[in-house]
């Protein structure tokens, strides 16, 4: 029976060496000291031995039992080892490799623009006001001369949401707040920057959403040389220190007398180009001296203050600025164009 069982030790000592994963260590157990295995063959042939021949067998089969349960635990710790070995070795991480770029994001062209807007008319003192963007039939036109059989309604017809209450086709109707809502009627400078909507077929220069600022400034003996100066501050500002500005005459029904303004071209300085249609000169906004109806109309007397108004579309100084052809691409929200104002990279 030693002998067995010595040789069952031999046997255990060369059959481990081909076990090398969870499962083999499995079989190769249940082979040497499972139920069925020859170690337990020998166990159950034991009672038959006499007392002396008990001892000396039970000795070295207990010593045959702890040695194979030894390889066993050798094997299965190194299996484990080899196992996370591998793992580290297939995760491991190169600290050198460059980090993925991540891009932070930026605020839309448009915004850009109007916020650089708003920071030359604050530095003059102006307030920045907003408001609603469905405003009253009273507020959009009627107060600002406007009243309804008015022909130059047709090219401001606009989104109606009932009879009286409409999408605003300018943010005039916001200098109209402005002007209603003072108790105390007192000189003033404000802007008003916001989202503005008419009927207009889209195309690339045409949309029927669009953005303006629009300015006004009231107050006691406010003249023309007043806007003058504050626009030539403007497209300075907007288009370079070199940049003149032209009046034309124009016509609005809030302002008079009222003017296109110009500006010479930044691009070409007045020689002829694309840009200026080889005039030499980029038409911006519109202003004037703000009609009396209107300063009326909110209360204002006439008699005693006068004003200047102005308006421009913020898609336009953008485009100017950036040289932008198609101002749909403001709304489209398409990555590789919005990308071009990212000035932030980490
Ligand atoms: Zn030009």
């Amino acid at each position: 029976m030693i002998e067995k069982l010595n040789s069952i030790k031999e046997e255990a000592l060369n059959e481990i060496q081909d076990v090398n994963d969870e499962t083999s260590i499995n079989n190769f157990k249940s082979k040497f000291l499972g139920k069925k295995s020859a170690f337990s063959d020998v166990m159950s042939g034991m009672k038959d031995l006499s007392a002396e021949e008990k001892k000396n067998v039970g000795m070295v089969s207990n010593e045959v039992r702890s040695f194979i349960q030894d390889l066993i635990d050798k094997k299965a710790d190194s299996i484990k080892k080899e196992g996370l070995n591998k793992k580290l070795e297939k995760d491991k991480i190169d600290v050198t490799l460059p980090s993925k770029k991540r891009r932070a994001g930026t605020k839309h062209p448009l915004t850009q623009v109007r916020e650089e807007i708003e920071d030359l008319f604050i530095s003059m003192g102006y307030d920045v006001v907003s408001g609603p963007e469905v405003d009253s039939d009273e507020n959009c036109f009627e107060k600002l001369n406007l009243p309804k059989s008015h022909p130059a309604r047709d090219a401001q017809d606009s989104f109606y949401i009932t009879d009286d209450m409409l999408l605003r086709p300018h943010t005039s109707s916001m200098q109209v707040r402005y002007m209603t809502s003072m108790e105390e009627k007192h000189a003033f400078k404000m802007i008003c920057p916001g989202k503005t909507y008419r009927r207009d077929d889209d195309d690339a220069t045409h949309s029927h959403q669009f953005s303006q600022v629009e300015g006004l400034v009231v107050g006691e003996n406010i003249s023309l040389s007043d806007l003058k100066g504050t626009l030539e501050c403007f497209a300075k500002r907007m288009f370079g220190t070199g940049r003149e500005i032209r009046f034309r005459a124009s016509f609005f029904p809030f302002t008079e007398p009222s003017y296109e303004v110009d500006v010479s071209c930044f691009n070409c300085d007045k020689k002829g180009c694309n840009i200026c249609k080889h005039t030499g000169w980029i038409e911006i906004l519109g202003c004037g001296m703000v009609h009396p109806n209107v300063l009326e109309n909110c209360g204002f007397d006439h008699t005693k203050y006068q004003g200047f108004a102005f308006g421009a579309g913020i898609e336009r100084i953008a485009s100017l600025k950036y040289g932008v052809t198609n101002m749909r691409d403001y709304f489209t929200n398409d990555y590789r164009f919005l990308k071009n104002f990212d000035r932030k990279e980490i």
